[in-house]
């Protein structure tokens, strides 16, 4: 397999863009070697600059949930682009995707739109901070919530439990009022609230997508809403990742947890740049023009973004493939088992409907802790050799792998002959 227009791509890149990409983890820093560039996708399917095809299981990180290019999305958005791309006014499709995300909350009365998980967040929190008349936030070591000032704090233990900002430009004063607590442990969260009286909420990821994949242990989200709720705090639940994904309800409906403030992104918008956020009408009244909250997009609400969203939903619900998701990522499953066991590698494998990855680890992986005990050069090497049997993983340890519905058996046989393969070549290191 060759990588040689991807690389000349790469260098020329490096010219005007920072690191070659627009977004960090596109650069494979973790993995070593060369970006890819990629020319098209299809279904299942992604294809680079060089001609190879790859079984896709990064899928823009999550949005592409029927694959690439569906047929039904993509004739609406080639339909609403005859009508104009953007207007500054509204459209009758804000009204139509905002009733299909907040049929599929019941948390949820009203949403905003946005355009990214990153401004969806946000502007959640600063919602928490003006409905409670409250500054402080708490967060989990190890999930990731976008990348704004508040939120980047490191997610290391010991920079975590000093509150230090986790990139330079992000003043300490930005996470004052940032508090990080132990994913899966609510006695993390207890102590916080016994040290401070000024607790807007808590925010997470109702499962952890952001430190490989980190599912919630025995009832955490629901004694975490009690604990809450005894204490007239709010459950901030960052579905970017989970919302429509794990369950046409997100992880809420599986879990029979509700969020105070709910915040999606992703698969809403089937591709194009949507994010979200919603309550119900006594918290979303704050939001201007209703409220004194303020928050704007020139953006929001694009067209081209609902109609693809639309689409995406509407097929999503149709198709009803979350059943489907679970056998595959269980079949996923007992090959990354048996070809660990077969090459004697240690792996621990953790997934959730349509998330799934494996760690290079003995332990078992409930947190960021014990996340980062997997060997990462182990990742690595694992990472390429699945490149070069054809399958795309997100390139780092750290992200989840995500299963399309466009997925086909061979597509499946593919994937097992490649952890085969790349399991062999790490116990060869
Ligand atoms: N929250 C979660 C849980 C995410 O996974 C992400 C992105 N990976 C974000 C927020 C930020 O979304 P965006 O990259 O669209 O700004």
């Amino acid at each position: 397999m060759e990588f040689k227009k991807s690389q000349e791509l790469y260098n020329k890149g490096l010219v005007n863009l920072v690191g070659g990409v627009n977004s960090p983890v596109r650069a494979f820093a973790s993995v070593g070697g060369n970006p890819l560039f990629i020319k098209k996708a299809k279904g299942s399917k992604i294809t680079d600059v060089d001609g190879n095809s790859y079984v896709d299981l990064v899928l823009s990180y999550g949005p592409m949930i029927l694959g690439h290019r569906h047929k039904k999305v993509q004739k609406a958005i080639t339909k609403a682009l005859k009508n104009g791309y953007s207007f500054g006014a509204s459209t009758k499709n804000e009204i139509k995707l905002a009733k299909i995300v907040c049929d599929a909350f019941p948390g949820m009365d009203k949403v905003r739109f946005v355009n990214s998980g990153t401004e969806a967040v946000l502007s959640g929190i600063r919602l928490a901070r003006a409905f409670t008349g409250k500054d402080k936030i708490i967060k989990f070591s190890g999930c990731y919530h976008g990348h704004q000032d508040a939120l980047l704090v490191a997610a290391g233990s010991g920079l975590a439990t000093l509150s230090l900002p986790g990139s330079k430009g992000v003043p300490e004063g930005a996470v004052k009022n940032t508090l990080i607590a132990n994913y899966n442990d609510l006695e993390s969260v207890k102590a916080h609230f016994e040290a401070h009286d000024d607790i807007a909420g808590v925010i997470l990821e109702p499962v952890a997508g952001n430190m490989g994949v980190v599912t919630p242990q025995n009832d955490f989200l629901k004694e975490l809403k009690k604990y809450l709720e005894s204490k007239g705090a709010l459950l901030i639940v960052d579905e970017v990742m989970t919302g429509f994904r794990s369950k046409f309800g997100g992880a809420q409906e599986l879990f029979d947890v509700e969020a105070d403030i709910t915040c999606l992104g992703k698969v809403i918008g089937g591709g194009f740049p949507v994010g979200a956020y919603g309550a119900r009408n006594e918290i979303m009244e704050m939001v201007a023009p209703l409220g004194g909250m303020y928050q704007a997009g020139t953006l929001s609400g694009n067209p081209i973004a609902m109609a693809g969203g639309i689409a995406t939903l509407t097929e999503l619900k149709k198709q009803n493939p979350y059943e489907k998701f679970n056998e595959i990522a269980q079949i996923i499953e007992v090959f990354l088992l048996e070809s660990a066991k077969k090459y004697d590698v240690e792996i621990t494998v953790n997934r959730f409907g349509s998330m799934i990855n494996p760690f290079f680890t003995n332990k078992t992986v409930t947190n960021f802790e014990d996340a980062q005990t997997s060997d990462t050069k182990k990742f690595a090497t694992f990472f390429w050799a699945m490149m070069h049997n054809g399958v795309f993983l997100p390139p780092s340890q750290f992200e989840a792998w995500f299963l399309s519905s466009a997925l086909s058996e061979k597509d499946i046989q593919k994937i097992a002959k490649a952890i085969d393969k790349s399991m062999e070549a790490v116990s060869k290191m």
